[in-house]
């Protein structure tokens, strides 16, 4: 091969290069890039088809057309990994403006869930009670007939139990205190209406039994089956009231507590009644207690929750576990004790009974009356709910209509 051999092939490398490079400017994406790399750079590529022709060159003439062939190669790959690098930018540039989120569009709200009104109420009452000294205690809703009845001064016979019916629960083991036929009778021995099934009878066949398994007390006749033996039995708790007997036998005065929950009745539903509701109770036994701390524990109670401008005023009340006993009422917080529908006209509400703890009721948990005296009182939370948000009808707090329970936060 001559000199202008080689001068060829130089002038062949520059040519390449300038259409190489022109050609790379255009390239439009990466694809594009990686077609031109093959087709220039591969190892079939244009440029290796031209290095090739070096081997033909005579020894003299292959340094220089070497050294030409090695810069265009340095100069090609620079550019396109110059290219490359910017192609990249450009795609994720495109990238980033395809994905962009526009932070000014307002965003979807959070549904934020809130507290039932009968659980608001409830905690706002033991805020109350908790500042004064008392401590919050919960106890079980399905309760034995002595705790709920018996040892509240309300032993079988007593006539009271019948303003508490409730729902007696049947094939339960009954406690070790309790006498056969009285289990007998929680299993379901005794049919509605039929009276108490005599003692030592075999109890009836299923299809004989009670509804649901319970037998229903207190209604057409049931009276009778009020009469039976009833220590063993076991019922739903008409009231949160068999909590003060299970706390005085487990704690010595002085005594404070506050005891919330849920009771049962077996009572028609109406506006007014639910078979299910919560009570509260309070229950403070000490060597000098008064009424009058009671009084001032309630009416610190109605302030706080209505305003600090309510009295309230104590009228003669019947409660089996307590003597004396006392409705509490407090002065209207609608028309300020005026008289309005709210208050039928007479400036008053009612809220709940209280009294001072009957001196059987201390000797039934083994405390001496003429050392301890103690005081309670209860409500219901539904009741004072209806009141407080002016509600009419006790059955929406259960209807779990958000519309209703929304507007009571
Ligand atoms: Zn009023």
């Amino acid at each position: 091969m001559t000199t202008s051999e080689k001068s060829v092939l130089i002038d062949d490398l520059h040519a390449l290069e300038r259409e190489a490079l022109a050609k790379l400017a255009t390239v439009p994406d990466e694809r594009g890039l990686e077609e031109w790399r093959v087709e220039v750079l591969g190892r079939r590529g244009t440029l290796a088809e031209l290095l090739r022709g070096l081997a033909t060159l005579s020894p003299e003439a292959r340094p220089a057309a070497g050294a030409a062939g090695n810069r265009v190669k340095g100069a090609l790959e620079a550019a396109y990994a110059e290219r490359q690098r910017g192609l990249r930018a450009q795609s994720r540039a495109r990238e980033l403006e395809a994905e962009r989120i526009d932070v000014t569009l307002p965003g979807r709200g959070v549904h934020l869930g809130q507290l039932h009104p009968i659980t608001q109420l409830r905690r706002e009452v033991e805020r109350v009670f908790i500042r004064l000294g008392f401590s919050v205690v919960d106890g079980p809703e399905v309760e034995y007939d002595r705790y709920n009845f018996t040892l509240l001064n309300m032993p079988p016979d007593h006539p009271a139990r019948d303003i508490q019916d409730t729902f007696y629960v049947a094939n339960v083991g009954a406690p070790s205190r309790a006498p056969a036929t009285a289990a007998a009778a929680a299993a379901g021995a005794v049919s509605p209406g039929d009276g108490a099934a005599p003692a030592g009878t075999d109890p009836l066949p299923p299809s004989e039994r009670g509804a649901g398994g319970h037998v229903p007390v207190g209604v057409d006749g049931g009276k009778a089956k009020m009469a039976t033996p009833a220590g063993g039995e076991v019922l739903l708790r008409t009231q949160t009231s068999p909590m003060q007997i299970r706390v005085m036998e487990c704690q010595k005065p002085p005594i404070r507590v506050l005891i919330p929950g849920r009771v049962y009745r077996n009572e028609a539903t109406d506006a007014a009644h639910e078979s299910q509701f919560s009570q509260v109770e309070g229950l403070c036994v000490d060597e000098r207690t008064t009424m009058g701390d009671l009084r001032g524990c309630l009416t610190f109670m109605i302030r706080t929750l209505f305003g600090s401008e309510r009295e309230v005023r104590f009228r003669c009340g019947y409660f089996p576990f307590v003597e004396p006993g006392a409705e509490f009422d407090m002065s209207c917080h609608v028309c300020g004790g005026q008289g309005c529908r709210t208050c039928k006209g007479t400036g008053w509400i009612e809220i709940g009974g209280c009294g001072m703890v009957h001196p059987i009721v201390l000797e039934n948990v083994g405390l001496d009356p003429s050392r301890y005296s103690g005081w309670a009182f209860g409500f219901g939370f539904e009741r004072m709910a209806l009141i407080r948000y002016g509600v009419d009808d006790i059955r929406l707090f259960y209807g779990n209509d958000l519309r209703f329970l929304q507007q009571l936060r």
